[in-house]
């Protein structure tokens, strides 16, 4: 018999807890068929409401139900990390508890693996239900990125994955500290088979990521797996420099030509403020880097564990 690991993070997420649980088990029968033992790990997040409870009540009707608990919030990112720290499985899938990743995929997602790939991931094609604005960012947020780095990370991507073992020892081996999971699994490689679907709304609660984390998050993401941004300045520099030049080429001539009236200061107070603006937006650059280099050299802990069951 071989295990299948099912990492579940959860934020609060009480409502969704058994629910999630409800809808996994109806593939009860295709469990059975292929001879596959399951164990559900429940990442709880650092949740404030009772999604630890729920968890735990869980457990007293099935013992397949494990639960680890943070100290507090460390974000998705560290629960998928530690969901697949814990796992004991052959086999890894990872899931959202507001069942925006249908468990229902599960079978065909276990016979592409058994037709030899190494990982099946899923994406989703539309984004029903979102905020036109927030879809417009980020298939620009994937323009750039894929642009400007070497590892491909997919528009509409899910981070709902099936993947052996091989896969998941790999993922474990990037031990990072900025955790941009999209683009850690392209990192990896391997077989990977992908899989479509519409885009399914939250079945309770509320999302978990503002504008504004999203936001950030896409900075993370294209700082962790691009440095073509540190060479931005370095471009301005070159171009700024042959500017001058040409600046002061006309500017000697026009002096031998027409004498020298004294004049100018506006446009010196543009190009003042314009150069030092370009200047300081290249400074900023810099200091992400290095501000992800800080964090990472530091070498603190992904999450921490308050409670395991
Ligand atoms: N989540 C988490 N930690 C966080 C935020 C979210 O573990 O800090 C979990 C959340 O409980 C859910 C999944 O990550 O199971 C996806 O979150 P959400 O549905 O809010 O994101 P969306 O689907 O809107 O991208
Ligand atoms: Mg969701």
């Amino acid at each position: 018999m071989s295990l299948l690991s099912v990492i579940v993070p959860c934020y609060n997420e009480e409502e969704n807890v058994a629910c999630f649980y409800e809808e996994l088990m109806k593939n009860r029968p295709f469990f059975e068929k292929e001879g596959l033992e399951v164990e559900i790990l429940y990442i709880d997040d650092g949740s404030r409401d009772g999604t630890v409870r729920e968890v735990k009540k869980l457990r007293e009707r099935d013992g397949r139900v494990r639960l680890i608990s943070f100290s507090r919030n460390f974000g998705k990112e560290a629960a998928i990390y530690a969901g697949l720290e814990k796992s004991k499985g052959d086999y890894v899938v990872m899931m959202d508890a507001d069942l925006q990743d249908p468990p229902s995929l599960l079978p065909e997602m276990f016979s592409h693996i058994q037709e030899g790939y190494d990982s099946v991931a899923t994406r989703r094609v539309s984004r029903k239900g979102e905020p036109p604005i927030r879809s417009f960012f980020a298939r620009m947020f994937y323009r750039l990125v894929n642009h400007i780095s070497k590892t491909e990370i997919v528009d509409g991507a899910r981070d709902y994955r099936l993947m052996t073992r091989q896969v998941v020892d790999a993922i474990l081996r990037m031990t990072e500290y900025n955790r941009f999971t999209k683009g850690i699994f392209g990192w990896v490689g391997f077989k990977t088979r992908w899989m479509e679907y519409e885009n399914i709304e939250r079945a309770h609660g509320e999302t978990k990521w503002s504008f504004w984390k999203l936001f950030l998050y896409a900075i993370d993401g294209i700082t962790a797996f691009s440095t073509v941004p540190l060479a931005l300045a370095s471009v301005m520099g070159v171009l700024f420099c042959i500017i001058a030049f040409l600046m002061i080429f006309v500017i000697i001539i026009k002096t031998l030509l027409f004498g020298d009236p004294v004049g100018g200061w506006p446009s010196m107070t543009c190009i003042i403020c314009m150069v030092s603006g370009v200047q300081l937006f290249c400074l900023g650059i810099v200091g992400q880097y290095l501000s992800k280099t800080y964090m990472e050299v530091k070498k603190r802990p992904i999450y921490l564990i308050k409670e395991e069951i």
